[in-house]
């Protein structure tokens, strides 16, 4: 079987957004019905992608609960991909969002993994390594940063488990239909098959909050005590990497105000690239109206 590249749809909410972590090309034959549940019983763990976002803390309630009530919570895991630091040492994430997602797992009792890239320090050497930032049409930075290192996760799972033949693992995420269109049409549940150093793993993706209103992700927050990052307080309405270029410029602007020495730190690198940041506006207009 060929390996297919793919870019993920990230997004401005990349918390949530490696749908395509097991590329749709090689689905299984007997995909479930939309209105199916997820079946504990025929996988080995479930791991939960977890950037430390609201739509993340809902999607780990939400798997643990019902895991719970199947008698299956010891499957669930939870992962955060680590994105790393600039040049400067700046997280490229909000700090303290591990954090948060580790008090996600806590407050359930699952274990926590925190795994980076293999191949990239950082998001940011791997956009200074492409020399432009990522877009619409050029994810690299979800496909490498995150997609990669939960499709090595998932591998090193099974290898972990022993389990003497390939892995059979439910992969969650909090993507929700209320975010775009093209979010709305994506199943709750698919299952694939892909191969990886020649060993066969069969991986079923899960939205288990696909259907939730952002209220209704609040609301589960403060029925359950669930942690979310103080950003939101600040007025951040997602959770991304702190600078995207697939944001909101008003979140963007935002973000600069609560994060200027970063900010500094990329607009120096898109003076140096010879890229405007984002197509609508340039980092350097991002920090004028961040100041203004
Ligand atoms: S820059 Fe960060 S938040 Fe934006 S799409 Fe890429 S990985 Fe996601």
């Amino acid at each position: 079987m060929t390996k297919k590249s793919f870019t993920p749809p990230c997004g401005s909410g990349c918390a949530a957004t490696q749908m395509e972590l097991f590329p749709s090309a090689v689905a299984a034959p007997a995909a479930p019905e939309a209105s199916a549940e997820f079946d504990f019983d025929a996988h080995d763990v479930v791991i939960v992608g977890d950037s430390g976002g609201k739509d993340s803390g809902a999607a780990v309630h939400e798997v643990c609960t019902r895991a719970d009530s199947a008698g299956q919570l010891h499957k669930v895991r939870v992962l955060h991909c680590d994105l790393g630091t600039t040049e400067r040492g700046h997280l490229v994430e909000w700090p303290g969002a591990l954090e948060v997602a580790r008090a996600h797992a806590e407050q359930y009792g699952v274990p926590f993994a925190v795994r980076r890239s293999k191949r990239w320090g950082s998001l940011w050497a791997r956009i200074r390594d492409h020399g432009n930032w990522p877009g619409h049409f050029a994810r690299f930075c979800t496909s490498d940063t995150k997609t990669a290192v939960g499709r090595d996760y998932v591998g090193e799972v099974g290898a972990e488990l022993r389990l003497g033949r390939p892995v059979r693992a439910g992969y969650a995420m909090g993507m929700r239909a209320e975010e775009s269109k093209a979010r709305a049409k994506k199943p709750t549940l698919e299952r694939h098959r892909m191969s990886g150093k020649g060993t066969l793993r069969a991986v079923t993706t899960w939205l288990p909050v696909h259907q939730l209103t952002t209220e209704q992700v609040w609301e589960l927050h403060r029925e359950n005590g669930i942690a979310h990052h103080e950003a939101y307080d600040q007025g951040m309405r997602r959770l991304s990497c702190r600078a995207c270029p697939l944001a909101h410029t008003d979140d963007l602007v935002r973000s600069a105000q609560l994060n200027p020495e970063l900010f500094h730190e990329y607009a120096a690198a898109e003076a140096d690239m010879g890229h405007q940041f984002k197509k609508s506006i340039s980092l350097r207009e991002i920090i004028e109206r961040a100041r203004s």
